[in-house]
C-alpha cells in the first residue's frame, strides 16, 4: 500500500570528447566504481543507474528525456568529472521535469602530491567543470539539490539517501488522491483551501463522497470478516474495559472493524490513499471512526479529521517519503491541543478526538471505548498510547488566499512528566524549538494550523526542498529562530511568492 513502484535514480556523468578516448574510458571507469560502492555501502533507500558518459548536446537532451519516460525513474544525479561546456547542457536541462541533484565530487580524495601532472587535472577537475554546470544550472533557475563531498564519506551518502526520499515524494505528490466523506467543519478557516490549486501545484486529486456511500460499503462487510479482525485486535492490544461490559464493549470495538474493512475496500476500489472524515458529517456510520481510521494510517493512508484534505494528502505524503525506512519512528496526524507553561517544562500535549496513528506509539498500545464529547454517535473504540521521545517535524500547510505556504518547525518530543489516567486519547508531547515562546509566537505569526502532519523520520531540510520543487514557500521554526528575523523572512516571502 505504502509505495507500489520501485524508484531508481540515474547517475549521468558529464564529460566532452577534447580529453580523447583514454580520458574518457577513464571517466567511465570511475564513475561506474562510485556507482557500485555507492549501491553497495547499504544507505541508500533506492538503487542508483549507471548512464554512459554525457559528452555531447544530443546525448545529454537524449538522456533527460528518457529520464522523463521511464517511470521508475525519480530524479538524475549529475557530476562533472572534467569540464563539459555547460551550453550543450541547456536543452536537455530544458525539457527534463524530474528531480535533479547535482553531486559536487570528485574520485579521488585527497591530490596525488607526488605524481600529479597536467594530465591528471584535466581528467580530475569537478571543482572546475562543476561551476560551469552549476552556473548554467542557475542562470535557468532551475530547482535542484547540490551535495558537495567525496563520494564514499557516509555523510555525503547520507545526504543523497535523504534526498531520494525528498524526491520520491516530488514525484508521488501526483498520485495522492484524497477522499473526502464530508466537508469542511462549519465555519473552520485554517483546514480550508483551494483545491483546484493544489492540483496544480502538487498534483493532489481531492474529490468528494456521499458519506453514505462508505457507510453503504461498511454495512456491506460480512459478521465473519469482521469478527477475525476483532479477534486480531483482541490479540494485538491491550483491553481496557474500565468497568464496561464485556460483550458491549466488544460490540463497539467490531463496529470500528467494520469500519476499517469497509473503508479500506471502498478506498482500494476508487483507487484514493487519503481520507477525511468529520465528527458531524457521519451519515449511517454508528461510531465517528476512530481505531478504524489509526489503523489505517498505521498501513500508510493518509488522513485529516474534519475534513482538514491538505492534512490529509501531507501525511499521506510524508508517509511515502518514510516508505520503507529501517527503524522508522512513526508519521502521523496530530493537533496541538493544551500547553504545559510550568517554567522549565514547557511544552504542548499533542492529541485528537481519536485518530493518531499507531507508528508513533511508544510500548503497548491498548483499546479504549469512551464517550466523545461531541457529535451524536456511539462511545467510539480508540486505540491510546503515547508517543516516541525524540526529534521530530511538525508540518502545517496553509492556503493565504494567493497561494500556500509550508510551515516547518523542528520539536523535541518527550514524555509527559504524568500519567494522565482519566485521558482516553493517544497523545504526544513536545516543546517546539527553540522554546515554547517563540516557536509558537512563530507558528502564529505565520498563520500555522491546529492540526500538523508530523514524523520522527524526515528533517525541515526534506520538506523545504519538496516545498521548493512545487514552487512554494517554506518557513522554518528551528533553533536558530529569531522573531525579528522571521518576521522579515515573511516579508520576503510576500513579496517573492505571489
Ligand atoms: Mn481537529
Amino acid at each position: 500500500m505504502l509505495l507500489a513502484k520501485k524508484y531508481k535514480f540515474w547517475f549521468c556523468t558529464g564529460s566532452q570528447d577534447l580529453y580523447g578516448e583514454e580520458c574518457l574510458n577513464e571517466v567511465a571507469r570511475h564513475s561506474q566504481i562510485m556507482v557500485d560502492e555507492m549501491n553497495k555501502s547499504g544507505l541508500l533507500p533506492y538503487e542508483i543507474v549507471w548512464k554512459p558518459t554525457l559528452i555531447t548536446n544530443e546525448l545529454i537532451r537524449k538522456t533527460f528525456n528518457e529520464a522523463n519516460a521511464d517511470e521508475e525513474c525519480a530524479g538524475v544525479i549529475t557530476w562533472m568529472h572534467t569540464f563539459s561546456p555547460a551550453k550543450s547542457w541547456i536543452l536537455g536541462l530544458q525539457e527534463y521535469r524530474k528531480p535533479l541533484m547535482h553531486l559536487h565530487t570528485q574520485f579521488n580524495q585527497e591530490i596525488p602530491y607526488d605524481s600529479i601532472d597536467m594530465d591528471f587535472m584535466n581528467e580530475n577537475q569537478s571543482a572546475h567543470g562543476d561551476r560551469e554546470y552549476g552556473h548554467i544550472v542557475s542562470r535557468m533557475r532551475i530547482e535542484r539539490k547540490v551535495v558537495v563531498g567525496h563520494w564514499a564519506d557516509e555523510v555525503v551518502v547520507g545526504k543523497i539517501a535523504s534526498w531520494m526520499r525528498t524526491a520520491v515524494g516530488i514525484m508521488e505528490s501526483s498520485h495522492i488522491r484524497v477522499m473526502r466523506v464530508a466537508d469542511n467543519m462549519r465555519n473552520v478557516a485554517v483546514t480550508e483551501g483551494d483545491k483546484v490549486e493544489a492540483q496544480i501545484k502538487f498534483g493532489w486529486e481531492v474529490d468528494a463522497y456521499p458519506v453514505n456511500e462508505i457507510a453503504e460499503a461498511v454495512s456491506a462487510v460480512s459478521a465473519s470478516d469482521t469478527n477475525a479482525l476483532v479477534d486480531e485486535y483482541y490479540d494485538k492490544y491491550n483491553i481496557l474495559l474500565e468497568g464496561r461490559d464485556a460483550a458491549e464493549f466488544k460490540k463497539h470495538v467490531a463496529v470500528q472493524a467494520q469500519i476499517e474493512l469497509g473503508f479500506e475496500r471502498f478506498l482500494q476500489e476508487k483507487n484514493y490513499q487519503a481520507i477525511v472524515t468529520h465528527f458531524g458529517d457521519l451519515g449511517s456510520l454508528k461510531q465517528l471512526p476512530g481505531l478504524a481510521i489509526q489503523r489505517l494510517m498505521e498501513k500508510g493512508y493518509g488522513f485529516g479529521a474534519e475534513g482538514d484534505w491538505k492534512v490529509a494528502a501531507m501525511v499521506r505524503l510524508m508517509k511515502v517519503m518514510t516508505a520503507g525506512m529501517k527503524d522508522a519512528k512513526g508519521t502521523s496526524m496530530l493537533e496541538d491541543y493544551t500547553y504545559n507553561l510550568v517554567p522549565e517544562k514547557e511544552g504542548i500535549l499533542e492529541a485528537h478526538m481519536l485518530e493518531i496513528c499507531p507508528t508513533i506509539a511508544d510500548g503497548p498500545i491498548s483499546i479504549k471505548c469512551q464517550p466523545l464529547s461531541m457529535g451524536d454517535r456511539e462511545d467510539p473504540a480508540r486505540l491510546v498510547f503515547t508517543a516516541k521521545e525524540g526529534k521530530g517535524i511538525a508540518t502545517s500547510l496553509i492556503d493565504l488566499g494567493n497561494r500556500f505556504r509550508l510551515i516547518i518547525n523542528d520539536v523535541n518530543c518527550k514524555k509527559a512528566e504524568q500519567p494522565m489516567p482519566k485521558l482516553p486519547t493517544a497523545t504526544a508531547f513536545w516543546t517546539p524549538e527553540p522554546n515554547l515562546y517563540t516557536g509558537a509566537e512563530a507558528w502564529i505569526l505565520a498563520g500555522g494550523a491546529h492540526h500538523t502532519a508530523f514524523s520522527y523520520d524526515l528533517t525541515a531540510e526534506q520538506m523545504g526542498d519538496w516545498a521548493a520543487a512545487m514552487g512554494i514557500e517554506a518557513v522554518y521554526i528551528d533553533k536558530d529562530t529569531k522573531i525579528r528575523d522571521f518576521k522579515k523572512d515573511l516579508m520576503l516571502g510576500e513579496i517573492f511568492y505571489r
